[in-house]
């Protein structure tokens, strides 16, 4: 697939159980307009989405994925998605993508205002290359995400660990990082503990224990660090879930950025001091990632 993708979902209510839900799903030319302009995914951000990296043609970590867009959109007080018509689209996505690597993006929004439904739509693509990152590791700060722990619990309607439209945040994030001369940002909560990267989770490694921060503090939990974890686990290492305090970080043994379309990237430096590289469990766990998984 040198193009892009694009499938309308017209959508049913979780719990409809068909057979087939090819009556459902529309493709679309993705070149052409095909939302209105009252739609507001694109007028408030208000909407949730998933990426879902994909191997010649196998869409990777397809349940986790849809597992996170239904708790994404039960915290946004949008309709249940019903999963096996969500599941069919992927499918036919997925089919449309040559060998190599891409990207299936689902999105969720709430629809055009006033309207009657919400708009679903899937869309695949080629995925940039991330080989680069992957073989030479990326350099992160640390930036205040301006919550503490417990914002998450506090001020649900702050949406923090739903997967939002809303991104622009995070782009900022991105792009502070890059004036500061870093390839990317761990944000920490306000009360000093490491929470995620704006597009991606943490794994550290302190010895033969690998740790990620606990997804209950406002933070997404990774379909791609839940792979890692089952590689690790498979090969004797003990992995949890911690608070991770922002002074244990210079003290890792290594650490990693890990998410769908990117898989994993060494991180070399925090804040500009160098950090230990395992160049050989990075490959290893990247080519695990590219092995077709469900
Ligand atoms: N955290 C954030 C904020 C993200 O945007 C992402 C992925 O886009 C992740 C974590 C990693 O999630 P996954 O491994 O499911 O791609």
């Amino acid at each position: 697939m040198n193009r892009r993708f694009a499938l309308m979902i017209d959508p049913l209510a979780e719990g409809v159980d068909r057979s087939d839900y090819g009556d459902t799903l529309t493709a679309v030319d993705a070149a052409a307009p095909a939302l209105s302009v009252g739609e507001l995914s694109t007028q408030r951000g208000d909407g949730v989405f998933e990426s879902i990296g994909v191997i010649d043609g196998h869409a990777q970590e397809v349940v986790p994925h849809l597992e996170r867009l239904a708790h994404s959109a039960q915290l946004c007080d949008l309709p249940a998605p019903n999963l096996a018509q969500w599941r069919q689209a992927i499918d036919q996505a997925a089919s449309r993508c040559a060998d190599g690597e891409a990207v299936i993006k689902l999105i969720l929004s709430r629809g055009v205002e006033h309207g009657p439904t919400p708009t679903a739509w899937v869309t695949a693509a080629p995925a940039s290359d991330f080989s680069r990152m992957r073989a030479e590791g990326v350099r992160v700060v640390t930036l205040d995400r301006g919550y503490d722990l417990g914002a998450a619990e506090r001020a649900p309607w702050l949406l923090l660990g739903a997967k939002t439209l809303s991104y622009a945040v995070n782009m900022a994030a991105l792009r502070e990082a890059h004036r500061r001369g870093a390839d990317d940002a761990i944000f920490l909560s306000s009360d000093g503990f490491v929470l995620e990267a704006p597009t991606a989770s943490l794994i550290l490694r302190f010895g033969d224990r690998f740790v990620t921060p606990a997804p209950t503090g406002g933070i997404l939990h990774g379909t791609t660090q839940l792979s890692v974890y089952e590689h690790l686990s498979a090969r004797g290492f003990v992995v949890g879930y911690e608070r991770i305090p922002a002074s244990d970080l210079p003290r890792a043994d290594a650490a990693w950025l890990v998410s769908s379309v990117r898989l994993a990237a060494a991180i070399t430096a925090i804040d500009g001091a160098s950090l230990p590289v395992d160049q050989v469990l990075t490959d290893e766990l990247n080519a695990y990632l590219l092995s077709p998984r469900d």
